[in-house]
């Protein structure tokens, strides 16, 4: 299947436009006519190889929005025309333990990445997986999702990662009303955070670095802001959370964040995946707290997040892009100047004249 995209040549190089061959449809499969991707901070990680473990050329996107557009033989739960969305996994074992639990992301066996993964499916001369950065994508049905009619398709797309990101730790740790939440750092995970710990009934306080933000947090369902600049905030805030959602995508001191929780409070790293620059034994021995991480979420409980956004009519904020803007994007990104998510509008990928690879 002829699909254009947008790649990553190196580390060093910008996203061009860039033409390749996906695998037709297998009697699984759903072959999907995209409309939007959104743009996680984990695509520039991924393309900047800040993670190490690049494959270029490296088309990123895992928070895909599109129509199906053929049908493998054996394909039961969609019909041509349904709007989908495909998230953060296009494969796993499918057999051990977890995957039989529907909690793909963490397959004993490995799971395959929507782009930058070993693509063991294959039909094609790529050996990895390239993501949603394109017009057309195959998936197998087991990792496709419905997306509420309600919902705007291109404010829908983000929930695909970002929103299943922040709900499925807000879910495992029974958040809900009478409890006091922080959900740390109003990026695109942060924004979505707030909006779904709202509607399960928390009390919520925005934690941020950023004192331009606090009115939007309000309107996105934060009862409070709390700026972790202020040091005296900070201490007065000691030992009052329950739960704390950390989305800090970078390295950084654990302490001033764990002394906000109460005793027996968690609170669940989701942002930094590099070494956390300082975390000290005393604020968990003192109060029993716990330091947890999570990974996005396996495909049962997306689809659950999806109908639950459905319900609630939830969408992300996003700022909707034209895809020969993605460069700017990541560094608007990276500088926090986003509200709060960029989302490509794939129609304009018509729009491409050179493609120069
Ligand atoms: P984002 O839109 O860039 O938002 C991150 C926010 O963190 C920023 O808006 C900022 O909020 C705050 N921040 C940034 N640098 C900071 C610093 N040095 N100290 C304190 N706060 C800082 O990023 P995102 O797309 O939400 O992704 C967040 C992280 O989660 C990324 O590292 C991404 O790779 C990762 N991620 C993990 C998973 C998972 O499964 N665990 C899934 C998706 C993404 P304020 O201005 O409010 O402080
Ligand atoms: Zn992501
Ligand atoms: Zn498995």
């Amino acid at each position: 299947m002829k699909t254009l995209g947008y790649a990553a040549y190196s580390v060093a190089d910008e996203l061009v436009p860039f033409s390749f061959e996906r695998r037709g449809t297998l009697p699984d499969d759903i072959a999907i006519d995209i409309l939007y991707c959104g743009i996680c901070h984990s695509d520039i990680h991924s393309a900047r190889n800040e993670w190490g473990g690049a494959h270029y050329p490296l088309v990123p996107g895992h928070e895909i929005v599109g129509r199906v557009s053929a049908l493998g033989d054996k394909v039961k739960r969609f019909k041509l025309g349904d709007l989908v969305g495909v998230g953060c996994l296009v494969d796993s074992c499918r057999h051990c333990q977890t995957c039989n639990e529907g909690l793909e992301q963490y397959c004993e066996n490995g799971w395959t990445g929507t782009y930058n993964s070993e693509d063991k499916i294959g039909g094609t001369l790529h050996t990895h997986t390239l993501g949603g950065y394109s017009d057309k994508i195959t998936v197998s049905e087991r990792f496709v999702l419905h997306i509420p009619k309600n919902l705007d398709p291109a404010g829908a797309a983000p929930l695909l990662c970002a929103g299943i990101t922040s709900y499925s730790p807000l879910k495992h740790w029974k958040v809900g009303p009478g409890q006091k939440v922080g959900i740390i750092g109003l990026g695109g995970l942060g924004h979505m955070g707030v909006k779904l710990a709202h509607a399960m009934g928390a009390h919520v306080v925005m934690i941020t670095t950023s004192p331009e933000k606090g009115e939007d947090a309000k309107k996105l369902g934060a009862a409070e802001v709390l700026l972790s600049k202020d040091d005296r905030a900070m201490t007065a805030a000691n030992n009052s959370f329950d739960f704390l959602l950390n989305t800090i995508p970078v390295g950084h001191d654990t302490d001033p964040y764990m002394n906000l929780l109460k005793l027996n409070g968690t609170m669940v790293i989701v942002g930094a995946i590099e070494p956390l620059t300082h975390v000290s034994g005393i604020p968990f021995i003192f109060k029993r707290r716990s330091m947890s991480g999570s990974l996005i979420g396996g495909l049962p409980e997306t689809q659950e997040m999806l109908d639950f956004c459905g319900e609630h009519n939830i969408t992300c904020d996003i700022e909707t892009i034209n895809i020969k803007d993605v460069n700017t994007a990541y560094e608007r990104t990276i500088n926090g100047d986003v509200k709060y998510r960029f989302v490509i509008d794939m129609a304009t990928l018509k729009e491409t004249k050179n493609i120069v690879r």
